[in-house]
């Protein structure tokens, strides 16, 4: 029985794991020079390989309900135990989230995944892009032209639509909608969001981290760092509430900084001091935050401990709109679950499994992205 698998992905690569573990000739197409670049991304940031956490817990972060059958069929821990198994211990951070141990760097960690998968005699083919596929067929563009190859099982892991250095250019989109299989177009998912705080403020305090602050929007809320930017703000709370900020975008975000003291401790500590520099001093609140009060806050305002303390506690920011979609972390959209059976297929290609970002659902940063990958790798591969 033979799988071909397009795209070199982590969602792919488990596929091809599972496929060769049930006896299957595997072979995987990819159009970029090498395997796993957005994974690599993602070892430039914090390399969230999972998170810790019960799977109640874990699949409560998914937003399709399709997500939580698929993840139980492959956990938090089975992805710890695997790991293992090919090599790569990991350690639970403080945050809980899953890391590779501090001596094995993410290179380390695809290139030991990718010989594992060679020496059970997974064929890799590079610099090859799909092209066409129909039920037993894929056609695929590679340097020395067309070739067609026929399959028994096929499985795009083809990623979304950010990032699309590393290959992610969602770029099949028309394919699928040439062959009747919806899509749900792609949005900017764990995303910075541009705001209308002036630009000299910005400019002046762009990179400055905002740690422990509460975020709310519309009801959701959040803590966490928050980051300015020339542009606006991003940061785990701000990418959790991306969902929400889609929903209702007019709603501002508001920021608690001071999420320790309520606002009769902070009107307490402003008035007992000799003037509001000195209060606001003492509330070790950030420059970016004080410098606000000097400047942006009228002689009456400050000068009224009441509105500084509302200020800090309720620091309310407009967002105009998303970063472009190219620099999220992830996306929202894709092939609608409709377009699924419980095991990835396609329903109108039925020996056509989908896996990964270019299907249709989100989950915050912090391991709950790769997991997804894994797991949908998973289900195909096993299947
Ligand atoms: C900056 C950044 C940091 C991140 N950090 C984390 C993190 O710490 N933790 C976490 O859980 N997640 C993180 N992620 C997200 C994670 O990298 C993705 O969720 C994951 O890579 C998605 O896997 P995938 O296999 O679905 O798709 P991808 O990794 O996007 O792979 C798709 C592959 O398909 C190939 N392809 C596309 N079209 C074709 C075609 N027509 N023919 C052949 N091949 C094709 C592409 O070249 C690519 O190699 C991060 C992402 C970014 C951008």
């Amino acid at each position: 029985m033979k799988t071909i698998i397009i795209g070199a992905g982590p969602a792919s690569l488990m596929a091809a794991t599972q496929a060769v573990k049930n006896g299957q000739e595997v072979l995987v197409f990819e159009k970029m020079k090498t395997a796993g670049r957005k994974f690599l991304v993602a070892g430039d940031g914090g390399f969230n390989l999972s998170h810790n956490g019960t799977i109640d817990d874990f699949v409560s972060y998914y937003s399709h309900i399709q997500m939580t059958q698929i993840i139980k069929r492959f956990k938090n821990d089975d992805l710890v135990n695997w790991l293992k198994e090919i090599g790569i211990e990991t350690y639970v951070g403080s945050s809980g989230k899953i890391f590779p141990i501090k001596e094995i760097k993410p290179a380390m960690v695809l290139n030991t995944w990718l010989d594992h998968l060679k020496d059970q005699g997974v064929k890799f083919i590079y610099n090859a892009s799909l092209e066409d596929f129909n039920n037993n067929q894929v056609f695929i563009k590679t340097i020395s032209g067309l070739v067609s190859h026929t399959f028994d099982k096929l499985v795009l892991g083809l990623g979304a639509a950010s990032w699309s250095k590393t290959g992610s250019d969602a770029a099949w989109v028309s394919l699928f909608e040439s062959k009747n299989i919806r899509v749900i177009p792609f949005q900017a998912s764990n995303a910075g969001v541009n705001c209308n705080l002036p630009i000299e403020f910005l400019k002046q305090f762009q990179g400055c981290v905002f740690k422990n602050v509460i975020v709310t929007h519309n009801g959701n809320i959040r803590m966490g760092e928050v980051l300015l930017t020339e542009y606006g703000v991003e940061g785990a709370p701000i990418y959790y509430l991306n969902p929400s900020i889609r929903q209702n975008s007019i709603e501002p975000i508001v920021i608690d900084f001071k999420p320790n003291h309520s606002l009769e401790e902070i009107i307490d500590v402003l008035s007992k001091s000799k003037n509001v520099s000195d209060g606001l001093k003492k509330l070790k609140l950030p420059n970016a935050i004080i410098t606000w009060c000097k400047l942006y806050l009228s002689k009456e305002e400050f000068i009224d401990s009441e509105k500084i303390a509302l200020t800090i506690k309720n620091f309310s920011i407009t967002i105009t709109s998303f970063r472009p979609i190219d620099e999220a972390i992830s996306c929202c959209g894709g092939v609608s679950w409709n377009e699924l059976d419980e095991d990835l297929r396609l329903k109108s290609f039925p020996s056509v499994h989908i896996v990964g970002e270019m299907v249709d659902w989100e989950a915050p940063t912090g391991g709950y992205l790769l997991q997804g990958a894994f797991a949908m790798g998973y289900v195909a591969g096993k299947s």
